[in-house]
C-alpha cells in the first residue's frame, strides 16, 4: 500500500523511512473479552479484539487512521500544557 500525504509526503507500506506505523484497539472491545472469561492463553489471543492501523507521516506528523474504506487524517491543532 502506498499514501502521499496531504503534505506531498509518499509513505510505502513495509518501508518505514517516511512514516510510522502503529496499531490499536478500543479498550471497550478488550474489556469485553476479559470479562468473557477466555479459559486458555491461546482463546485470549485467538479472541482479541481487531486491531486498527494508524501511520504518523514523519514529514509534517499528520496521522492517518485506516478505516474501513477511507482514510482519516489528522493533524495536530494545539498542545493543551500550554
Ligand atoms: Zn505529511
Amino acid at each position: 500500500m502506498k499514501v502521499r500525504c496531504i503534505c506531498g509526503n509518499l509513505m510505502v507500506e513495509e518501508d518505514l523511512k517516511n512514516h510510522e506505523e502503529y496499531s490499536g484497539y478500543k479498550d471497550a472491545d478488550y474489556f469485553d473479552l476479559l470479562e468473557s472469561n477466555p479459559s486458555t492463553v491461546q482463546e485470549l489471543v485467538d479472541r482479541m479484539p481487531r486491531t486498527e492501523l494508524y501511520w504518523e507521516c514523519k514529514s509534517c506528523n499528520r496521522i492517518l487512521f485506516f478505516k474501513k474504506g477511507k482514510i482519516e487524517v489528522y493533524l495536530f491543532e494545539k498542545d493543551i500544557n500550554d
